[in-house]
């Protein structure tokens, strides 16, 4: 007869074995973290969502308000949370030239967004015509790698089309790859890597003439196109304006400026959202059904991005991203004037991409990043990236002049980078 498991089973000591009082581990907490790096500094160009503290202080707050509700019962017992939720989701709608009928769910964040997105194309396409085992998406090769993390749970297969014309999808290499076996094609408002908007109307075009779902993600740009659009910027038509645009993503914890941990899931006919949801009826506990994959959630997030939204409406936006545009045109400008950097294709957010032209940029990221300035390294091509945020107003003249003497040094052979690669997101 088999033993019962023994305690001295247990490996180590790894579950904390005494009780701690809080006001000591908090003080032991903190310290750690000051060895971290600051979320958000202005000699830092890495991701950070900033657009001032008053609006840091607004979605914090509406975050502890709603911080210990249980979103998934919003609809049962907190009728007040399920209408900011609506309330969120038909603003967002609005801003993105949605039709009547439109719809949408809030998600835990960009990734999740598009998992159901697939989701809803793979069932869709089922309900009408035969697909194959492994269903195929074909999107760009600059598309968030939220798209594989998606067809490897699906059981979908996603087609990257390798080139990258001028910095934008390939339209015609995606139409070369489109098979029987192809249910969903995508283009991305602005793509993470290179920042110029995909041509959506031309990709949701070709979605048409194969009666294909067409997802454009605006995981970035949802929030920023429409404002940069009103401020006179030459965005090309990326939303729900464009036929053919089936669904679309929207972080409102990247560019919304909310608290971490929301997105939206957008369609262009409500009633897609049963592709994407799963009801489970003959559970002891009831019937349970939601549209997306997480269950429990606090109801801080969806707070936290209509306090947001709300305070500083269509202005508030408008003053914010006028700011951070005049930030990107000095940086654009003065990187064009550094001899042998290029500015790679037209940013249309608030990401900017660059190249150097015969030396080794990496050498220029070390040279920077030994004066204090954190950037981004990127690979085909071999590229810096920085990511703007308001505090980058005082900084980036700083940061330019460095940045040329850096280049000018390289480019006397007088730097080489110690570390090759780019960087990487592994958690
Ligand atoms: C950030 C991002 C995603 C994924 O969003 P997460 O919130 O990190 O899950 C998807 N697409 C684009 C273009 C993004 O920038």
């Amino acid at each position: 007869m088999a033993a019962k498991a023994a305690p001295e089973t247990r490996r180590n000591r790894a579950f904390p074995q005494a009780s701690r009082p809080w006001d000591g581990l908090k003080a032991e907490m903190l310290a750690a973290r000051e060895a971290d790096n600051p979320w958000c500094h202005e000699r830092s160009f890495s991701a950070a969502y900033f657009a001032g503290e008053d609006v840091l202080r607004c979605a914090h707050e509406a975050y502890d308000a709603y911080r210990d509700q249980n979103g998934l019962f919003a609809a049962s017992a907190y009728p007040s949370l399920a209408a900011l939720e609506r309330a969120l989701i038909a603003g967002v709608l609005d801003l993105l030239h949605a039709p009547e009928g439109a719809g949408g769910s809030t998600t835990a964040g960009g990734t999740e967004s598009i998992l159901m997105a697939m989701k809803a194309a793979r069932d869709w396409a089922r309900e009408y015509r035969p697909v194959a085992d492994v269903p195929e998406v074909v999107v760009p090769k600059t598309a968030h790698a939220a798209f594989d993390k998606g067809a490897a749970w699906l059981g979908m297969k996603v087609v990257r089309v390798s080139r990258s014309e001028g910095w934008r999808a390939d339209v015609a290499g995606m139409a070369a790859a489109i098979t029987e076996n192809t249910v969903m094609i995508a283009g991305s408002a602005p793509p993470y890597p290179y920042g110029e908007t995909d041509p959506i109307e031309e990709i949701a075009a070709l979605a048409q003439s194969h009666d294909l779902w067409m997802h454009s993600d605006g995981c970035i740009g949802g929030m920023i196109l429409p404002f940069m659009a009103m401020l006179g910027e030459p965005i090309p038509p990326f939303d729900f304006a464009v036929p053919g645009v089936t669904s679309m993503s929207v972080d409102l914890h990247k560019f919304g400026y909310a608290h971490k941990g929301i997105s939206l899931c957008l369609l262009r006919d409500k009633a897609l959202e049963r592709h994407h949801r799963t009801t489970f009826e003959g559970w002891p506990a009831g019937t349970y059904s939601t549209p997306t994959i997480t269950g429990t959630r606090s109801g801080g997030a969806v707070a936290s991005a209509w306090a947001v939204m709300t305070t500083l409406g269509e202005e508030g936006y408008l003053r914010i991203y006028e700011a951070q545009r005049r930030i990107r045109e000095r940086l654009v400008a003065g990187i064009g004037a550094i001899e042998g950097l290029v500015v790679l294709g037209h940013p249309h957010a608030l990401h900017v991409t660059f190249y150097a032209d015969g030396f080794d940029i990496f050498a220029v990221e070390e040279g920077t990043a030994a004066r204090g300035w954190r950037s981004i390294r990127m690979r085909e091509p071999d590229s810096i990236l920085l990511w703007l945020n308001v505090k980058h107003a005082e900084s980036i003249d700083d940061y330019l002049s460095d940045l040329a003497e850096v280049t000018a040094q390289v480019r006397r052979g007088g730097l080489t980078a110690a570390r090759r690669g780019a960087s990487n997101y592994a958690t």
